[in-house]
C-alpha cells in the first residue's frame, strides 16, 4: 500500500495543493488533460493514508459508470479500495432501495424501461399523433423540465424564459410532460429523474434518515462538476447538510449538456459560495504534445462573443515533447473518409500502437455505422462506446426483458448462475460462434454475462434484481475486459477520457455544429465539444471531413467553421464556399414565417433516443436535394406541399 508521501509523488505543486487540503471545500478549476481527475483520486487516497478520513465515509461521484469504475480502479492501486465512487443515479438508487420500506412504503418501482414508450402513451392520451422524432424531442424535453426542477404549470414560462424551441407548442408539451407524470405514478415506475427527486425529499421529509445517510458520508468529491445539473446538485446539497467537505473539479470549457439542462455556473460560482474555498487552478497539460495542445488553444480562443468569460479561456501549457503534426483530410464523401481512416488506423497499429489506443470520435451516434463497416471490412477490432447503442441492440433487448421477468420469480440461485443459466436459452454458447453477425451477438451477451460476474465479485449478496437495476442506471457498458479494440464514441462519450491516437471526423456544417444549433449559446457548446475531441488526443490528432454523403453524391457540404483558422490556406475558400450556400439559402424562404426551407423542415426534424444531438441526415439530404429543386425551378409556392409530403414520408 503507498504511504502518503508516494501519493503525493508525481503531482505537480498545484495539484499537491488540492491534495493536500483534505477538509473543507475544494475546487479545481482546470483545462483538459491537467490532471484533475489525477488530483482528486490521490486526494482521495491521500486522506485515506494520512487517516484523516475513514475511508467508507466518502462518496466520489463520476459523471459515467464507466468512469467510477476507473476512479475505482486507481483507487484500489492507491491504498483505498472501500472507497464509494458512483454516479449520482447509483447512488440515489442505492439509498432509495435501502431505505424504500421505511420511508415510501408499498411495492418498490419498476424503473423505466423505455422512455419513449411512456411519452407516447402519455402523447397518445392527450390526443396528440406523434412521430418518433417528435416522440425523442418530447423525451428530452420532459428530462431537461425534470432536471430544472420545471413543474409542468410553470413548463411554457420556463421555456419563454430559456428561449428554448420545443417540439411541439409548449401548452401541448406541458400536457404530455403532465400525462407521462400520471402515468409514471399509476403504473409505478420510476425514470432517472424522479429517482434522484424521491431520495431529495426523502432526505429533506426525514430527518432521522438524512441523519444516517449524512453520518455514512461525510466527504464528497465530483468530477466534472461543469455538467451538473440543478436536480443534480439539490441531491448533492442534501447529502452535504450543513457541513462543507466537498471537493468539486471541472473545466467550463467543457460543458457539453447545457442542452440537457446542465450548468457550468455552479462550479465558477463555487469560490463564492464557500468564500474560504481552496481554489486552484492547474494549466500544465499532462496529456497532449505541444502540437495538439496548440490546436486545442486556438479552439479556446476561437470561442465567439456567447463564449465563456476570458477568466476560464484557460489556456493550456504542454508538458510532453514533440510530436507529430495535426493533420486536415478533406474526403470527398462518407465512404472514402471512413476507408482512409480505417487504413491510417491500420497502419497505426502495424506501427506498434495498440488498437484500444485509438479512437475515432463523430458527433452524432448515426455516423458510427460507416466506421463499423470500414474497420470491419479492414479487419481491424473495434468496440462502440456507449450505452445507447449496446442496450439498443435486439439481442440485449431481449436477454433484459427475460432478466427482468425472471427478477420478479428469483429462485434464490446465485446472481452469476442466475445469469448464465437465462443467458444460454439466448444462444450464449461456450465458445463464439462463425459469422460477424452472430459473434457481434455472441459478444453482446458474453459482455452482459461478464458484468454479472464483476458484479457479483464486487457485491456478494447481490441478487438478479439488483443485477437488472444496476444495468438501467449504467449510463455506459463495458465491453469484455481485455479486449483490444478500436474505440468508436460520440463526443458526449469520449469526456474524460483519452487515447494516443484520434480520428475527429465529419466536420462539416450541419454535423459540428450541428445543423439545429441555431442561437449563439448552442455553437458556443458545439465549440465546446469539438475542443473536449481535439483534447483528447495524447499525439496523433487527425481532423478530417467528407463533402458529399456517398460516393458520384452531390457536394453540399462545407468544412466547419470550428476548421477556420486552425489550417490557415485553406480557411478562406471554406468560408467563402458557405457564404454562396447561405445565399442560395435565402432564395427559397416560407412566405408564412420567412424560415428558409431548410431550416423550417430541420426544425420538425430531431434527435434520436440515443444521442439528443443526431438528426436523420437521410432525410436532410432529400431536403437538401428538394430545396436545390425548388430553387433552380423558382418554385417558392411548392413549399407547403413538399414540406408536409416530406414529413409524412
Ligand atoms: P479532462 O479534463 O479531460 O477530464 P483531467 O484534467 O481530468 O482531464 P487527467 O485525466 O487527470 O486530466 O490527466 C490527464 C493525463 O495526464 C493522465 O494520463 C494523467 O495520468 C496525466 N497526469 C496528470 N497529472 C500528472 C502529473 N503531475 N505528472 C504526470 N502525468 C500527469
Ligand atoms: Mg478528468
Amino acid at each position: 500500500m503507498p504511504s502518503a508521501e508516494e501519493i503525493l509523488r508525481g503531482l505537480d505543486p498545484e495539484q499537491e495543493e488540492a491534495v493536500r487540503a483534505v477538509r473543507g471545500p475544494v475546487c479545481i478549476l482546470a483545462g483538459a488533460g491537467t490532471g484533475k481527475t489525477r488530483a482528486i483520486t490521490h486526494r482521495i487516497a491521500y486522506a485515506v493514508a494520512t487517516g484523516v478520513v475513514p475511508e467508507q465515509q466518502i462518496l466520489a461521484v463520476t459523471f459515467t459508470t464507466r468512469a467510477a469504475g476507473e476512479m475505482r480502479g486507481r483507487l484500489r492501486a492507491l491504498g483505498a479500495p472501500r472507497v464509494q465512487a458512483r454516479t449520482f443515479h447509483a447512488a440515489a438508487l442505492r439509498q432509495l432501495s435501502y431505505f424504500w420500506a421505511d420511508a415510501v412504503g408499498g411495492p418498490k418501482p419498476t424503473l423505466i424501461d423505455s422512455k419513449i414508450k411512456t411519452v407516447a402513451a402519455a402523447a397518445h392520451s392527450c390526443g396528440f399523433q406523434v412521430d418518433r422524432t417528435e416522440l425523442r424531442d418530447l423525451a428530452a424535453e420532459i428530462e431537461w423540465a425534470k432536471v430544472t426542477q420545471t413543474r409542468p404549470t410553470d413548463y411554457e414560462t420556463a421555456v419563454a424564459k430559456e428561449g428554448r424551441t420545443p417540439p411541439m407548442p409548449p401548452r401541448d408539451v406541458a400536457r404530455v410532460y403532465e400525462a407521462y407524470e400520471e402515468l409514471r405514478s399509476e403504473h409505478n415506475l420510476l425514470d432517472f429523474e424522479s429517482m434522484l427527486e424521491l431520495t431529495v425529499a426523502m432526505i429533506h421529509e426525514r430527518p432521522d434518515i438524512a441523519e444516517r445517510i449524512r453520518s455514512q458520508y461525510r466527504y464528497f468529491v465530483v468530477d466534472e462538476f461543469q455538467d451538473v445539473n440543478p436536480l443534480q446538485k439539490l441531491l448533492l446539497d442534501a447529502w452535504l447538510g450543513d457541513r462543507d467537505d466537498i471537493c468539486v473539479v471541472g473545466d467550463p470549457n467543457q460543458t457539453i449538456y447545457t442542452f440537457a439542462g446542465a450548468t457550468p455556473s455552479y462550479l465558477t460560482g463555487f469560490p463564492e459560495v464557500y468564500p474560504h474555498a481552496t481554489v486552484v487552478r492547474l494549466v500544465r497539460d499532462y496529456r497532449s504534445t505541444p502540437q495538439v495542445v496548440r490546436v486545442a488553444n486556438a479552439v479556446l480562443r476561437s470561442g465567439g462573443a456567447a463564449a465563456l468569460s476570458p477568466d476560464y479561456r484557460m489556456e493550456l501549457v504542454a508538458q510532453r515533447p514533440d510530436g507529430p503534426e495535426p493533420t486536415y483530410t478533406e474526403y470527398d464523401d462518407d465512404l472514402a473518409e471512413a476507408t482512409a481512416v480505417a487504413e491510417k488506423i491500420t497502419g497505426l497499429i502495424n506501427a506498434g500502437t495498440p488498437a484500444r489506443e485509438i479512437a475515432v470520435l463523430f458527433r452524432t451516434n448515426s455516423q458510427s455505422a460507416t466506421y463499423e463497416q470500414a474497420l470491419a471490412d479492414a479487419g481491424v477490432p473495434y468496440t462502440v462506446r456507449g450505452a445507447a447503442q449496446f442496450f439498443d441492440r435486439p439481442e440485449i433487448r431481449a436477454a433484459l426483458h427475460t432478466l427482468r421477468g425472471a427478477s420478479r420469480a428469483d429462485d434464490g440461485e446465485s446472481l452469476v448462475t442466475t445469469v448464465r443459466h437465462l443467458l444460454q436459452p439466448l444462444g450464449l454458447t461456450e465458445q463464439p460462434p462463425e459469422g460477424r453477425q452472430a459473434r457481434e451477438k455472441w459478444e453482446s451477451l458474453a459482455a452482459l454475462a461478464q458484468l454479472a460476474e464483476t458484479i457479483a465479485a464486487q457485491r456478494p449478496e447481490a441478487r438478479l434484481a439488483d443485477f437488472v437495476a444496476e444495468l438501467h442506471t449504467r449510463a455506459a457498458i463495458e465491453h469484455a475486459p481485455g479486449f483490444d479494440g478500436v474505440t468508436l464514441a460520440s463526443l458526449h462519450a469520449a469526456k474524460g477520457l483519452e487515447w494516443d491516437a484520434v480520428f475527429l471526423v465529419g466536420l462539416t456544417e450541419g454535423l459540428l455544429p450541428i445543423i439545429y444549433a441555431e442561437t449563439p449559446e448552442q455553437v458556443e457548446e458545439e465549440r465546446r465539444l469539438f475542443y473536449v475531441g481535439v483534447t483528447r488526443a495524447r499525439e496523433h490528432l487527425h481532423l478530417s471531413w467528407a463533402l458529399a454523403r456517398s460516393p458520384g453524391g452531390r457536394r453540399t457540404r462545407t468544412p466547419s467553421r470550428f476548421l477556420d483558422g486552425l489550417r490557415p490556406a485553406a480557411a478562406a475558400p471554406a468560408r467563402q464556399h458557405r457564404e454562396r450556400h447561405r445565399k442560395k439559402d435565402r432564395m427559397v424562404r416560407c412566405r408564412v414565417c420567412g424560415a428558409t426551407l431548410l431550416e423550417a423542415v430541420e426544425r420538425t426534424l430531431g434527435r434520436c433516443q440515443d444521442c439528443p444531438a443526431s438528426v436523420n441526415e437521410e432525410l436532410l439530404e432529400r431536403l437538401r436535394h428538394w430545396r436545390r429543386e425548388a430553387a433552380a425551378l423558382q418554385k417558392v409556392p411548392a413549399f407547403v406541399i413538399f414540406t408536409d409530403a416530406t414529413l409524412q414520408a
